[in-house]
């Protein structure tokens, strides 16, 4: 249950981590993404833009071509000897003069193909037709001789003012029937999304919309005796369009006349019809016929979108009459549009996917050393205190996992203390309720003995040597049976100002008398500067007595025994020191000595209580104890004491240990 809790807080975090990750280099790569496909974006419209105004530039020239190609006509017939000369005659009803006119028009207008919706009429000076033929549809023909042109504004205009004049003109229905064209003007108009309610021009659908060249023919004499008129029908006309298409490779291109279209390669439909009969967009209709301004951007062209510009088209008056236009179809555009946003996309998903790879192995190394950790800790709650995490990775990690393996070193060892005293603890209850029973009967045993020892006359040896056998083996009992209630008494102590060095001083006079300490040279270095501690003297005589009695016991053949104090190791504590040449301590035994009952002397010697003895009264006093051997060198014990016992601290850490 544990491990699989173990593993899912595992994986939690590396999912996590690279959930993180990605998402970090993911919010990142979008809107990088989205500012790179507004950047194309926008340079692919502004593309588009100077490519619709190239190819608007296109149009145009093809246009003013055609119209001056018109107007060329127009001049070199005006021009022409044979007409000039001929023409009042032939008005005059010369059939030889007027011959000779026709002659000179068919020389024009043979050249150019059927259906090329061409005319040219030459008219007296009153604006009266005496010649003219047509290129229609179908066949060449001849025009009309007396229908009066000067109803054309810029026929009257080129005759009163005797200039020469070419313009995009309306040639209403009734005058293009005078060249067989009205037919070929005729454009039903068809229902437009997007048009605006009514036509611009009402005579839409019925006139023509036409290139016009009028120049004037001068006699020899200077006198203004008639005009040439060169028309070119664009309604159903689609050679200048598809001209402007194929030849300029503009996408689609458009003559309206008003807003109907009456020349256009745009497709009505599928089936690739053209959009004849169709209307402009109210938006450009404003713009464009009303304003008489350019329209450039996206326009609703027909039944779909365009990128697109118009521009007006005017008569030799200056007003504006029809609208030539380029576009492409924004269909097109988006295509590019989408493929260039499709590749940014797919770049971006290809990023992240990246990020997420680089995050899998990234966010394992980090995500390791808590799971070590975390398994760790696991097993130190189990109470494995061997367990240590592996010291690796960037500097925070080998900083948590030292502290983490510092932490559970100190743990390790409070635990240990706490067992011990706990031990301590239940030992010296214990001890004292056995010591209190066996103290009495064992002081009448010894004093019964004492009396029969002292009435056993003299001379029986023998039972003199028993008795004292049994006083000598019942004193020892006594020993041990004080050890135990001194162990027992530990947690109480009776702190008072103690002058550590007079103690230590005392101590080593005394002792020093003793059977025990009959090699030993006691050695004291006592630091002046010491003053009194707060402590519980006869607790501490204890203590360095049993110290100093094990150090003895470790010289059996003699050797130094240097009591030392000092201040520290901080301020506001005293260090004691009890050193020996002795025997030393085996590594081994230095983890038990100070466990009550553990002794390497034989019975009867030692009962293996002083060191646990000392161990209960340096803690009662809030002190450390610690020992160092080297065996076959000696030993050295340390204790450090404060100066001053805390109240409080001390009756917290009393009821603590012992009780
Ligand atoms: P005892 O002295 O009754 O054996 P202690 O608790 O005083 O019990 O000491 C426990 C054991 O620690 C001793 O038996 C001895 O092995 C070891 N020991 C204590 N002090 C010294 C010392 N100064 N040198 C060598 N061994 C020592
Ligand atoms: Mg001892």
């Amino acid at each position: 249950m544990n491990r699989l809790l173990e593993r899912l807080a595992n994986w939690r975090l590396q999912y996590i981590l690279i959930v993180g990750f990605a998402l970090t280099a993911a919010v990142t790569i979008i809107i990088g993404s989205l500012i790179t496909s507004r950047v194309i974006n926008n340079y692919l419209k502004d593309r588009q833009d100077a490519v619709v105004g190239r190819d608007m530039d296109l149009a145009e020239a093809f246009y003013n071509l055609k119209l001056q190609d018109i107007s060329q006509t127009a001049g070199r017939l005006a021009s022409t000897r044979i007409v000039r000369h001929n023409l009042p005659a032939a008005g005059a009803g010369d059939n030889k003069a007027l011959q000779a006119v026709d002659e000179a028009i068919q020389n024009e207008i043979h050249n150019l193909p059927v259906g090329s919706q061409r005319f040219v009429v030459i008219t007296d000076a009153e604006g009266a037709s005496i010649a003219g033929q047509v290129a229609s549809k179908k066949q060449f023909g001849y025009v009309l001789a007396g229908t009066d042109w000067s109803s054309l504004s810029i026929v009257d205009t080129v005759l009163t003012e005797g200039r020469a004049q070419s313009a995009t003109e309306v040639i209403p229905a009734d005058i293009l029937a005078w060249v067989g064209l009205a037919e070929q003007a005729s454009i039903p108009l068809l229902d437009t999304p997007k048009a605006a309610p009514e036509p611009y021009d009402p005579r839409e659908g019925a006139a023509g919309l036409v290139l016009v060249s009028v120049a004037p023919i001068v006699s020899d004499e200077g006198q203004r005796i008639g005009s040439v008129l060169v028309g070119h029908l664009l309604n159903n006309d689609f050679t200048l369009v598809d001209r402007i298409k194929e030849v300029a490779g503009v996408d689609t291109a458009t003559i309206f006349f008003g807003d109907l279209r009456v020349s256009t390669n745009v497709p009505l439909d599928e089936t690739g019809n053209r959009a004849i009969g169709t209307r402009v967009s109210q938006e450009v209709f404003d713009k464009v016929l009303v304003e008489g301004e350019d329209f450039t951007g996206e326009a609703f062209v027909v039944n779909q979108d365009y990128i697109t510009r118009y521009q007006p088209l005017k008569d030799h008056t200056g007003n504006v009459v029809g609208i030539l236009y380029v576009g492409a179809q924004l269909a097109s555009f988006q295509q590019l549009q989408d493929s260039f946003r499709r590749e940014v996309y797919l770049i971006a998903v290809a990023t992240v996917l990246l990020a997420v790879l680089i995050a899998i192995p990234l966010s394992l190394s980090i995500s390791r050393p808590f799971t070590d950790l975390v398994k760790a800790t696991h097993k130190v709650a189990q109470g494995d205190w061997s367990v240590r995490v592996p010291v690796s990775g960037f500097t925070e990690m080998r900083t948590q996992a030292e502290s983490f393996n510092t932490m559970v070193e100190t743990l390790k060892e409070t635990q240990e203390q706490l067992i011990q005293k706990e031990k301590l603890a239940s030992v010296g209850q214990l001890a004292a309720g056995v010591a209190h029973e066996i103290n009495n009967p064992l002081g009448s045993v010894l004093l019964y003995a004492d009396i029969l020892c002292k009435e056993t006359p003299e001379e029986d040896q023998q039972q003199r040597e028993d008795l004292q056998m049994i006083i000598r083996e019942a004193t020892r009992c006594k020993t041990i049976v004080n050890d135990l209630l001194n162990f027992s008494r530990q947690n109480e102590i009776l702190a008072q100002d103690t002058n550590l060095n007079e103690v230590l001083r005392e101590l080593a006079e005394e002792q020093g008398k003793q059977d025990l300490y009959k090699n030993i040279n006691i050695v004291t270095d006592l630091d002046p500067a010491l003053g009194t501690i707060q402590a519980d003297p006869l607790q501490l005589h204890q203590v360095f007595i049993n110290l100093m009695n094990n150090a003895a016991e470790a010289m059996p053949s003699g050797g130094d025994l240097i009591l030392r104090t000092r201040k520290g190791p901080n301020p506001g504590f005293a260090t004691i020191e009890v050193q020996d040449t002795g025997v030393g301590i085996p590594e081994e035994n230095m983890k038990k000595i100070f466990t009550p009952f553990f002794t390497t002397k034989p019975i009867g010697k030692g009962t293996g209580l002083g060191l646990a003895i000392i161990y209960g009264i340096v803690k009662m006093h809030r002190g450390q104890i610690s020992v160092q051997s080297k065996p076959g060198q000696g030993t050295t014990f340390t204790i450090t004491l404060r100066e001053q016992l805390p109240r409080q601290r001390e009756e917290q850490e009393s009821s603590f240990v012992l009780q």
